[in-house]
Order: C-alpha cells, then structure tokens, then sequence
C-alpha cells in the first residue's frame, strides 16, 4: 500500500513593492484540511488529489499547506515561520513513507533566502533520505533553481497564461509520480535563456510563447517526455537564478531530453524582443482617450496586485486630474488611511482625503475633496474562479467626474469583483483603470473603444528596464540588449 506524503507552498513576490510580506498573509492548511479544502477546484493539490485518489491502494498522507497571494518579499521571520512548522509536519509524517507530491509556486523570495523553495526541498530530502521521489509542480512564472532541481526527481509546469490549467498540471505532477514509484528513471534537462518578458505576446492561446508551450505539450502527448515545459520567471521577483528556462524530462532518455531542451529555448529566444510589453505614454493616452467614442481602458500593470505590487498608485489618477480629463473615470486604489477616514465620516460624509502612496512612497499623494457614496466589509469573491478576495473594508469614494473604489488590502484586481462590490458597473464609465498585467478580454476590451497599456511607474511594470534589478544575474535580455544566447543543457538526475 504506497503511502504519499503531500504538501504545498505556494507564494509569488516583487522585490520591488516596498511593503514586506509575512506569516499572516499565508493561509495554513494543516492535515487533512490540505485535502478537504482544495479537493475538486482547480488547484494544483485538487488536481493531484484527484488523480491519487482515483489510484487503487494509495493512501495520501497530507501534511501541511501555505498559499498567499502575491506580495512584497516575504519577511525574515515570515520565512523561518513558515518552514519550520512545515518541515516539521513532514517529519512527524515522514515515517513508512513511498513518496511525495510537493505544490509549489516557485517565485517566492524571503529576506535572507532568495530560494526558499530550494531550501525547502533540500530539506525535505534530507528527512526523506535519498530514495523517496519527490516530485512537484510549479507556476511557469516560478523560478526552479538548480538546487531545486538537484532534490526533486520530477516536476510538472503550468502550460498556460492567463492560468486555467492548475489541477491539470498537479495531475500531470501526480502521474508522473506514479509513474516514477512504478520504475520510469527520470532523466531532466534544463536549458536556461538569458531573457526577461512580458507583455501579451505571452498570452499562450494568442501570442508567440504559445507556440513554445504547444512544443512542450507534443513532447508530453506523443511520450518523448515525462513532462516538458517552458518558465519564464517572474521579472518582479529579483533572485540570483531569475531566467527563463526549458525543462524536459525523458525517462532515461538523456538525448532525447538535452535535444529537445534545446529546441524549446531556440524557438523562444528569436522572439524575446515581440514578448515585452508595448507601453503608451500616459499623456498621449489621456489625449487619445478625449477624443474616442466609447470607452478607454487604462490597463495600469505596474500596479498590479495580482503580480504582487500594493495597489496604491495614483499615477494615472493624478495625470487625469491634471490634463482636466471630463469623461466619468472609475479608479481602484488600495489606501488604508482613506477608507478609516471615510468610516469616520459615515455615508454620506464629506471629507478631504489624501489618495495614494500609502504603502509604496514611489507615489505622491493626491488630496482631494470627497463624498463617502458607500462604505462595506470587502471580503469578496473573484469574479474570474470564485475564490476569495480579500479587500479589507471599502469605500466608494465621490469627487466630480471620479469613483474611487478604495480599500485597506491588497486585493486582487484584474476582474471586476471589486468594482461589482463597490456597486460600480465598468460599462458605465468612459475611463476605467485596471490594475492588472492584461486587461481580460470578455470583462473590459469587447466592449471598450481602446485599451491603453499604460507605461506608468510602479513595483510590477511591464517597462523591465524601469524596476531596477540588482541580484539576477546578468547580462540578461533586455536590462542588457545585446545580450547573446549559446543554448546550453544542464543535466539532473537522481540515482
Ligand atoms: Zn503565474
């Protein structure tokens, strides 16, 4: 009867949101609440736990589970937290042990640990000992290090953007173990492009990298490999090994698994230029925006908190304050100090606010006279998965042509859930602000005249050049242009 040890870790960083994060931003699942909880969503664990669980006579042993959202650097004490008891979870479940399935993000970054997630599989290890399998799944904006790679024999990569394939690839990550408990003798190649992207080329059904990620897929389906796949790191997570990279996995196959490594990086490098994101000035873009007909998106994307920035630019805000822009504007912005003083106010208060540079001091605030329209409890629901989204109170913030949808947390804001909550309908509005890296189609851009890629500052931009990288190792596409690429395969296997 193989027993299967299960466990998960899973945050996203940018180095460049000022605001640490730490052990309260984490949800810690312990036992079977791992299972219980993620059982049939559309997780990497609710994947895997689908496939193990449909396996005749393999018993799950889970043993503790931390997921936040994206944030700024995890804090010191955050880290040590959060691996000491989940190393200690294992330990006291470590006994009898076959083998073990580990969800991971891969872009995670502490104060004092620039790869946790080595860290803790070379942990992990060293309580399983050498012979257990240990296999994990990772987002395709994570960063696998090469000790990461030295401690797992197998690891299973998203292979979409936007994400939608979260329980497929712990599926993928689960059969995968299975296959390896059942003899296969993973062989994984590794070949790391010196590139940063972003920007909607990256959209996999659409863009350029799309074509990458269905090279890998073929690898899978026509069994060349166990698994094969392409990160592209996590441009805001600034570590040592930051890279995009290609991983195939063959079962035993070396070659197979150099060659075709290779493959999937020549493929991507020729278009590294095509995958960066296509900014617009800001003034041009207000100036555009007063002559369409119909409405503008701002697509704000340095200030996405889904990729891990607070949320509390006044940038765009501030820009169209000043060029007298008239349209009706619906804005979010993350802003402790606002909403306490609009609930001291009250409903229908009338109050000079400060808006903006709350959290990150990049942004200046911006004071403005407001009437409080609405005041709420913002622990919402995604409209995108159905998942929680946690905004902290509310409030729906009046000034002349502006709706401010303020809210004490970093919440996520690339659908419409917050605005919905705030009793705002986009549709009404000529401008709408959207704090995310893409604008989804069916929610803003099909009804919308224009969406604008804005080029504003902030801890997530799509401008790469502007963030200010000082670990990943360099030269790296495109901090330094002329950077050159000899692909080149790195060659993991465990005895
Ligand atoms: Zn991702």
């Amino acid at each position: 009867m193989p027993k299967i040890l299960i466990a998960e870790c899973m945050q996203e960083i940018s180095t460049f949101n000022p605001v640490p994060s730490s052990y309260r931003d984490f949800r810690i699942l312990r036992g079977a609440e791992l299972i219980d909880t993620q059982r049939g969503t559309n997780t990497g664990m609710g994947g895997a736990v689908e496939v193990f669980e449909a396996t005749p006579g393999v018993t799950l042993v889970p043993a503790y589970g931390a997921r936040a959202f994206s944030a700024g650097q995890l804090s010191r004490k955050g880290f040590e937290r959060v691996a000491k008891e989940l190393l200690e979870a294992v330990r006291n479940h470590a006994k009898g042990i076959d083998a073990m399935y580990f969800s991971m993000h891969g872009a995670m970054g502490a104060d004092g640990e620039l790869d946790p997630e080595g860290y803790l599989l070379q942990e992990c290890r060293k309580i399983l000992g050498e012979k257990i399998p240990i296999v994990i799944s990772l987002d395709l904006h994570g960063i696998c290090t090469a000790r990461m790679l030295e401690h797992v024999n197998g690891l299973a990569i998203y292979h979409t953007y936007p994400h939608v394939d979260f329980a497929d690839t712990g599926a993928r990550a689960a059969r995968l173990l299975l296959k390896i408990m059942a003899g296969a003798k993973p062989t994984i190649a590794r070949v790391v492009v010196p590139a940063l992207v972003r920007g909607d080329e990256l959209i996999t059904e659409t863009g350029v990298y799309g074509g990458v990620i269905r090279q890998a897929q073929a690898l899978e389906r026509e069994g060349k490999a166990l698994a094969a796949g392409f990160m592209i790191g996590n441009p805001f997570t600034d570590v040592p090994e930051l890279c995009s990279q290609a991983i195939v996995v063959t079962d035993n196959d070396a070659a197979t698994a150099e060659r075709e490594a290779i493959r999937l990086a020549e493929s991507f490098w020729p278009d590294r230029a095509l995958m960066q994101g296509r900014l617009v000035q800001l003034d041009d873009a207000i100036a555009k925006a007063k002559t369409l007909d119909g409405a503008a998106i701002f697509t704000d994307a340095a200030d996405a908190t889904s990729s891990g920035a607070t949320g509390d630019s006044n940038v765009i805000l501030a820009a169209l304050k000043k060029a007298n822009y008239q349209g009706k504007v619906l804005v979010p912005i993350v802003d402790p100090p606002a909403v306490e003083a609009a609930m001291k106010a009250g409903l229908g208060g009338k109050l000079r606010v400060k808006l903006g540079g709350a959290l990150d001091k990049r942004y200046t605030p911006l004071e403005l006279d407001v009437t409080v329209e609405l005041l709420s409890r913002g622990n919402i629901r995604l409209e995108t998965s159905g998942g929680p989204n946690n905004a902290g109170n509310m409030a729906l913030l009046l000034h002349k042509n502006y709706s401010i949808v303020a809210m004490t947390k970093s919440a996520n804001l690339f659908d419409r859930s917050v605005f919905y909550a705030a009793g705002c309908e986009p549709r009404r509005y000529d401008l709408i602000v959207v704090k995310s890296p893409h604008c989804e189609k069916h929610m803003f851009v099909d009804w919308a005249a224009r969406n604008f890629n804005i080029d504003a500052p902030g801890a997530t931009s799509a401008n790469l050049k502007s963030l200010g990288h000082t670990i990943c190792r360099r030269p790296v596409y495109p901090l330094e242009p002329e950077t050159t690429f000899t692909p080149k395969a790195e060659m993991y296997a465990r005895k």
